[in-house]
């Protein structure tokens, strides 16, 4: 006899997929100083196994960037954690814009944490995947738009938050422009060699800048594919 609830912990992909490997990568964020909390519990929520091709679905919950096509990667979770974290920091954000959708799975994170996201993409094959995986886990607070993220997203400005996911040469100033006062802009500076991940907080009479660590992103390109 065919036992069912066998068949269906096999099909959650029990093991390498499973709730308890999430925690692990959890405890592991935390042990690498990630603490905020909220961030943690999102984490924990994503199945990060459905951002990622089938192939590398047991690889998901390593803290590492993995492939996800058109020579493009999902970031390693820790930073995803930290900018998250700094997207967060001093607030709670209603609307934000993210820059460079990718495989879709920091759009997920952010809509367990904030009532409207907004993320745009200029490969259209990966926002074709994206909005697929949002649409099946139901993430019904996420709005997609093929589109160049230096422009950002002038209709839905002004944001309380952005973070871009690839790394700019320099910041974008129609970036800057669409931030909220009090709003904060998270993203990778610099080229190959050296990048740094930065934030610029709008405040009353200008922009704040500071600087998290040295990062390792995909570059952030002009135009659509
Ligand atoms: N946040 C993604 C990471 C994707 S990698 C994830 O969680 O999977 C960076 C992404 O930024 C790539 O998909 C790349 O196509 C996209 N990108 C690069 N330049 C861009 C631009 N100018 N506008 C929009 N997206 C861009």
């Amino acid at each position: 006899m065919i036992n069912k609830s066998r068949l269906d912990s096999n099909r959650q992909g029990i093991g390498m997929t499973s709730q308890g490997t999430r925690d692990r990568l959890v405890s592991r964020l935390r042990l690498d100083g990630i603490k905020d909390e909220r961030v943690l519990n999102a984490i924990t929520q994503v199945p990060r196994h459905e951002f990622v091709d089938e192939a590398l679905a047991s690889r998901a919950y390593e803290d590492s960037a993995l492939p996800i096509g058109q020579s493009q990667t999902i970031s390693q979770p820790w930073i995803v954690a930290r900018m998250t974290e700094a997207l967060l920091d001093q607030g709670n954000p209603d609307k934000v814009l993210e820059v460079g959708t990718g495989s879709g799975y920091q759009a997920a994170i952010l809509s367990r944490l904030i009532p409207q996201v907004f993320t745009v993409e200029r490969i259209d094959e990966l926002l074709r995947l994206a909005r697929r995986r949002f649409h099946g886990l139901r993430m019904n607070n996420i709005y997609v738009r093929y589109a160049d993220g230096h422009l950002g997203w002038p209709s839905q400005a002004p944001f309380d938050g952005i973070m871009v996911t690839a790394a700019a040469q320099n910041v974008p100033q129609e970036l800057l422009d669409q931030l909220k006062v009090g709003g904060v802009l998270v993203i990778p500076v610099g080229s190959n060699g050296c990048q740094k991940l930065k934030t610029y907080r709008r405040v009353e009479d200008g922009i704040e800048e500071s600087e998290i660590c040295d990062v390792v992103f995909v570059p952030m390109l002009s135009g659509l594919t």
